[in-house]
């Protein structure tokens, strides 16, 4: 394709593309080989060097998004975050982190790099003051996610990259809950972009993967551990992914516009205590979401009253109680039974995270059946004549 500056939805369907030279057709070919020939070529690939015809692609289309020179893709979201981090970290040094974060990263953290030497402070909030006061003078990388799960707090992009300046810190975001639709961190010069595939990008809930975009620069330090640690996605995954990803920006237009509908009327839904959702203007930091995103998300979190949280998920019938997020269809999780569970109680408490809050992936459903569902939910545990709880 002509370096034409292209629109979102044209760099979601055409960017990265591998061109069908033999038969002209108008998808990528998918190039399973593991085994490619060494003589007589300029690169020699394989699939562990993240360089097979399908994945090198594929980084064209997910570097562009984000506005970055380059990208890697990995097997999972935690394959691309842990050698994201571990390629800027080494025994003896110092990373911060916000202290609301995805609990996958979390355990990364506490269960593992002790092990290597590394040395960790978790913010107690989500302001300048909060991370300059954590920063010491072996701090290498400064980590954020925004908006945040479960309770979507956002993070000041543009303070997390002066900090980084200002300290000679490598800035890390995982970017998952925005996407590249909603939100290019490097226009706010955060170093390193990371996210879980697996979510917004894959969105059919059917793949499993991750992403890094960052200057060439970085993403070759990246690589340099990447290669030895192994998490490269097969290319049969790359490819569905390809696929998925030519609709990203149609699907997560379409996921915005339902949750804000959706946030509104939780909102004004008298069974339900809180609604965190970062495009209602109630949220404390609408106006810095407002600032840094290019829309709201799909992902939101809210707290019931007086209805059973077990009891209303099994009386939904179109809204799934299933892990994961992002996908086309809504769904939904109690943080505290799943992505929280290995999270001490005390520390969910700590961090805002109630038993009754409910994290909703809204999808991209008719909004009107989506909020029926989860009225006439709240509706027949209010009534008693709720299903059984077995
Ligand atoms: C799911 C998720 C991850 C981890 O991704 P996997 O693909 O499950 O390894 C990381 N960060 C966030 C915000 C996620 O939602």
């Amino acid at each position: 394709m002509s370096s034409v500056k292209k629109g979102i939805n044209t760099i979601c369907t055409h960017v990265g593309e591998v061109e069908d030279k033999q038969f002209k057709g108008a998808i990528s070919p998918l190039f399973m080989s593991s085994s490619y020939a060494f003589e007589d070529v300029d690169v020699k690939r394989y699939p562990r060097y993240f360089n097979t015809p399908n994945q090198e692609a594929l980084t064209k289309k997910i570097a562009m998004l984000e506005h970055t020179e380059a990208a890697l893709i990995f097997g999972s979201g935690m394959a691309a975050i842990s050698t994201a981090l571990l390629a800027f970290l080494k025994a003896g040094d110092h990373i911060v982190l916000q202290d609301a974060l995805y609990g996958g990263t979390f355990n990364l953290i506490q269960e593992e790099f002790e092990k290597f030497g590394i040395e960790y402070s978790f913010t107690k909030g989500l302001s300048r003051e909060d991370f300059e006061v954590e920063i010491k003078n072996n701090t290498k990388v400064i980590y954020v996610e925004t908006p945040s799960n479960p309770l979507l707090k956002i993070t000041d992009l543009n303070m997390v990259a002066s900090l980084a300046k200002k300290h000679n810190l490598v800035s890390m975001i995982d970017n998952t809950f925005a996407s590249p639709i909603n939100q290019n961190p490097a226009d706010f010069n955060i170093d390193i972009i990371i996210h879980s595939a697996t979510k917004y990008m894959g969105g059919h809930s059917d793949i499993c993967a991750g992403a890094v975009a960052a200057t060439e620069v970085h993403i070759a330090q990246i690589f340099s551990l990447a290669k030895n640690f192994g998490g490269s996605l097969s290319d049969y995954t790359v490819w569905l992914l390809e696929r998925s990803m030519k609709t990203m920006g149609l699907r997560v237009k379409a996921h915005n516009e339902n949750a804000i509908q959706v946030a509104e009327f939780l909102n004004n839904h008298k069974a339900i205590a809180e609604v965190y959702y970062p495009g209602l203007q109630s949220h404390p930091d609408y106006e810095l979401a407002k600032s840094q995103m290019h829309g709201f998300g799909g992902m939101l979190s809210f707290e019931l009253k007086d209805v059973c949280p077990v009891k209303f998920r099994k009386n939904l019938n179109l809204i799934k109680s299933t892990m994961s997020l992002a996908g086309v269809e809504s769904t939904l999780i109690s943080p505290a039974e799943t992505s929280h569970a290995l999270m001490s109680a005390e520390e969910r408490e700590r961090q805002g995270i109630k038993d009754g809050l409910i994290r909703f992936s809204v999808g991209i459903e008719e909004v009107e059946d989506i909020i029926a569902d989860i009225e006439n939910a709240i509706a027949q545990v209010k009534s008693g004549k709720t299903v059984a709880t077995t």
